[in-house]
C-alpha cells in the first residue's frame, strides 16, 4: 500500500463543547443490534437538566421513557439554536405536538456537533407518510419502494422526513433465507422503530438523533464517542456492511475528506478488502458521490483516499494507472493532486462548489492530455478514452460532452488564441479549467482573468456563491 505525506489536508474544524457519557458505550455486533440491548436499565433519562429551560418533565415524561430497553445513550448536547433550521424545527415540532416521535437526524446533526454548518435537515419520526402529508399542506410524497415526505419551504428549501425503518437484511434473522450469500440492499422498504431506524444506518457519527425539546442527542450506536475522537466507523461489521452497500466506501472517504475524519483501522482494512464490490453498485449513485467527494472542498484527501484503498482501479482504471507510474507521466501524479489541491482552494474562496462539468474535466484533465498527446485527432482521441469512462460510471453524456469541447479550447485558451468558442456556453467552465492548469504549473493566472473580465460583467460588491449545476439556479455560460 502506498504511504506518502499529504501536506494539503485542511486545518481540523473547530469542536464546539459538549458532555459525552464514557461509561456503558454500547458495542454493536455484526446483526447491528446493540450489545445488551435488553438490559433495561441502559436507557439513561437522567440527562433532565436543561440549563436554564426549566423543568418541563411532567410534559415531556412520555418522551424520556421512549425507548426503554433499546441500548440507548442520552447525551445532554445543546447544539447551537442558531445553526439549526428554523423550519425544520417546526417541522419536528409540529410532528411531535400531533403525538408522533420526531427528531433531526443524520448528516445535520453530525454536522452541528462537526463543523456548524449542515448542508440540509433531515427528519426522522414515527408517523407514516400519509400522516405526515396530512399534517403538513405543503408537503409532497416522492419515492416508490419507499415512501418520503418531502415538507417544501421558501426559497426551495425541501425539509426531508423519512419513517423509521430498519434495514431489511435483519429480516434474514427472522426466518428469511438469504440462498446466493448476496447481501447488496436492492430494498429498503420496512417500517421500523426508531432504535432501528439509527442501526440501518452506514456510520456511527451518521446515526445520532436529535430531541429538540430535551437538547439531548441520542445514541444507540456510539456515535458520540466517535464524534469525540473524530474517527469513522461502521455500524456493525465493516465487511458487512460495504458488501450490502458498496457505495459506502465512497461515503466514508468523503466524511473523512469532507471533515477531516481519521477512519477506524479495521474500517479501513474492510474498505481495502471490499473495494471490488464497487463494481456491482448502482453506477449513477457511483457518478452522483464521486461529484460529491469534490464540490465541497475536499477533492485532494478523496482522489488520494481512493487511490490509496484501491477504489479507484475499480471505479477509474485509466486515472488509477497514470497516477502509479510518475516515471512515464512524468510526475503525472504530483501535477494531478496540485490541480486537486487548486480546485479546493477555489471551492473554499468562492464559498461553493464549482460547476460538474469543471469538476469532471479536471478530474481527468491530465490523463486526457497523455491520451491525446501526439494524436492528430484530438476530439477522437479524447472520444475513445472517455467511452469506457461513461459506461463504467454512468457519466451523463452532457458532462462527457462538455468535457471533449473543454479539452479542445484549453489549449487554444493557454496559447492567448480565443476564437469562436469565446460566444459559447462552455467558454467560463474552459477559462476555470485552464486557470486551474496555469496554477498548477506555477505560473501567472492573469491571462484568464482578463479574459474572465472581458466575458462578464463587471462582478457586483457581493458575489453569490457558485453552486453545482444540479443544484444551483443556471449559472451564465453553462448549459444543462
Ligand atoms: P451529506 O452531508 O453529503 O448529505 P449525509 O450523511 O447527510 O451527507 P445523505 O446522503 O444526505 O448523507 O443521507 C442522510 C443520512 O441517511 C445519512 O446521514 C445516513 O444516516 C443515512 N444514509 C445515507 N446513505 C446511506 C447508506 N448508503 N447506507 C446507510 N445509511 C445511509
Ligand atoms: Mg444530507
Amino acid at each position: 500500500m502506498r504511504r506518502r505525506t499529504n501536506t494539503d489536508l485542511p486545518p481540523p474544524p473547530e469542536l464546539p463543547s459538549f458532555t459525552v457519557e464514557a461509561e456503558r458505550e454500547p458495542r454493536v455486533d455484526t446483526a447491528g443490534s446493540p450489545e445488551g440491548s435488553h438490559a433495561g436499565s441502559s436507557d439513561d433519562s437522567r440527562g433532565d437538566s436543561r440549563g436554564g429551560r426549566g423543568d418541563r418533565r411532567g410534559g415531556n415524561e412520555a418522551a424520556a421513557l421512549r425507548h426503554e430497553s433499546t441500548g440507548l445513550q442520552r447525551h445532554d448536547a445543546p447544539l447551537d439554536e442558531d445553526g439549526i433550521d428554523p423550519d425544520a424545527a417546526k417541522v419536528v415540532r409540529r410532528l411531535e405536538r400531533a403525538g408522533f416521535q420526531a427528531y433531526l437526524v443524520g448528516g445535520c446533526v453530525r454536522d452541528l456537533l462537526l463543523s456548524g454548518r449542515p448542508k440540509d435537515f433531515d427528519v426522522a419520526t414515527s408517523a407514516r407518510p400519509d400522516d405526515v402529508r396530512s399534517l403538513f399542506r405543503n408537503c409532497r410524497i416522492i419515492g416508490r419502494r419507499f415512501r418520503l415526505a418531502h415538507v417544501l419551504f421558501g426559497g426551495g428549501k425541501v425539509v426531508e422526513v423519512a419513517t423509521f425503518r430498519r434495514n431489511p437484511t435483519n429480516l434474514l434473522a427472522d426466518g428469511e433465507s438469504d440462498e446466493d450469500d448476496d447481501l447488496l440492499i436492492r430494498s429498503d422498504n420496512v417500517f421500523g422503530e426508531a432504535h432501528e431506524d439509527a442501526l440501518r444506518r452506514d456510520f456511527t457519527i451518521n446515526a445520532l438523533f436529535y430531541d429538540l425539546d430535551r437538547r439531548q442527542v441520542l445514541d444507540w450506536c456510539g456515535g458520540m464517542p466517535d464524534i469525540q475522537r473524530r474517527t469513522i466507523r461502521t455500524i456493525g461489521e465493516p465487511a458487512v456492511r460495504f458488501r450490502e452497500d458498496p457505495v459506502r466506501i465512497l461515503r466514508a472517504i468523503k466524511f473523512a475528506a469532507r471533515l477531516d475524519l481519521a477512519i477506524d483501522p479495521h474500517v479501513y482494512d474492510a474498505m481495502v478488502g471490499s473495494r471490488a464490490e464497487l463494481a456491482r453498485a448502482a453506477r449513477p449513485r457511483i457518478f452522483e458521490e464521486i461529484l460529491r467527494l469534490m464540490r465541497m472542498g475536499g477533492s485532494h484527501r478523496s482522489m488520494w483516499l481512493m487511490w490509496e484503498i484501491g477504489a479507484m482501479a475499480i471505479l477509474m482504471p485509466e486515472l488509477s494507472a497514470f497516477l502509479d507510474d510518475d516515471e512515464a507521466t512524468d510526475g503525472g501524479s504530483i501535477r494531478f493532486f496540485k490541480k486537486m489541491g487548486l480546485l479546493d482552494k477555489k471551492t473554499r474562496e468562492d464559498g461553493g462548489a464549482m460547476d460538474d462539468v469543471v469538476l469532471m474535466t479536471t478530474l481527468f484533465y491530465d490523463v486526457l492530455e497523455e491520451a491525446a498527446s501526439g494524436m492528430r485527432d484530438l476530439m477522437g482521441a479524447v472520444n475513445d478514452f472517455l467511452d469506457p469512462v461513461i459506461d463504467r460510471i454512468a457519466m451523463p453524456r452532457r458532462i462527457a460532452d462538455a468535457i471533449r469541447r473543454i479539452m479542445f479550447m484549453v489549449p487554444r485558451i493557454l496559447a492567448g488564441k480565443t476564437g469562436r468558442f469565446a460566444r459559447t456556453e462552455l467558454f467560463l467552465p474552459a477559462l476555470d479549467v485552464a486557470e486551474l492548469v496555469l496554477a498548477s504549473r506555477g505560473q501567472s493566472t492573469s491571462p484568464i482573468e482578463a479574459m474572465r473580465r472581458e466575458a462578464l460583467p463587471p462582478l457586483p460588491p457581493t458575489r453569490e456563491p457558485r453552486r453545482s449545476s444540479s443544484s444551483a439556479p443556471r449559472q451564465r455560460g453553462v448549459r444543462r
